[in-house]
């Protein structure tokens, strides 16, 4: 442990308000395994670039501002995200904590977190960090095969191949790879992503209250892994 006051304001003390944070890289799982968790645990998930894709949709003022960093997949300004997370984190249904997912990516995130949270006397009870070697995402990111005449005819070569390969099992129509899923892409997306991640991974890290859990097992493995650390953050 490091800071005193800042490990005590992220580690034990949050009572019984769970606030899970979910960390991992892009094809690490992230996204089923924190709706896996909501489901188990009861608490609400809570993807900022979910809240950020819904804002989009309707034609507020903060949607307008947003839109520009959203399409381009660039971040959205952290006092923004800040706002956004703390407004959610008030809601009723959050009273018994919460699952981020896409929330802190930045360490300055992670710090306003910290401190929206002590001025309610809450902390971050546990960040779980799905850990998959990164040629292992490389290959599940490549992996997805679309059907040329119908692209909800969706495979993996890995998870999910079709009965022959790069033909769709539906209608026989040949399967291509869409260009963003290429390994060019695909790593050009992981050098740009990976980086602040691991800051943040490290932050955590530095506080005492990171988890991490293997990504390469099957799904069902991964949710048991993370159920665990839960119970055991539980019992502390
Ligand atoms: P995601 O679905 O998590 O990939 O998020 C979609 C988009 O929402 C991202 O490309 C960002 O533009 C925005 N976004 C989501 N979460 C954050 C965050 N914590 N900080 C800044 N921008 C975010």
């Amino acid at each position: 442990m490091t800071s005193e006051s800042v490990a005590g304001a992220t580690a034990r003390d949050g009572g019984t308000r769970r606030i899970i944070v979910m960390m991992g890289a892009p094809g690490a799982g992230k996204g089923t395994q924190a709706e896996r968790l909501a489901d188990e645990l009861g608490l609400p998930h809570v993807s900022t670039g979910e809240l950020f894709r819904e804002m989009l949709g309707s034609d507020s003022k903060l949607g307008r501002k947003v839109r520009g960093y959203v399409e381009s997949g660039g971040l959205v300004p952290d006092d923004i995200v800040v706002a956004m997370v703390k407004g959610r984190l008030d809601e009723p249904d959050a009273a018994g904590g919460v699952i981020l997912d896409g929330f802190p990516r930045t360490v300055a995130q992670a710090e306003a977190l910290d401190r929206m949270l002590r001025k309610v006397g809450a902390a971050v009870t546990a960040v779980l960090y799905i850990e998959v070697p990164q040629e292992m995402l490389l290959a599940r990111l490549t992996g997805r095969r679309i059907c040329t005449l119908d692209d909800q005819h969706v495979y993996h070569v890995v998870a999910m191949p079709p009965r022959k390969e790069g033909i769709c099992d539906v209608d026989g129509a040949e399967l291509y790879q869409r260009k963003d899923d290429s390994e060019k892409t695909v790593q050009g997306r992981l050098d740009q992503q990976l980086p602040p991640m691991f800051e943040v991974v490290d932050y955590y890290a530095g506080h005492d209250v990171l988890f991490p859990v293997r990504g390469d097992q099957p799904p069902d493995g991964v949710t048991a892994d993370l159920l665990r650390v839960v119970a055991v953050r539980d019992a502390a």
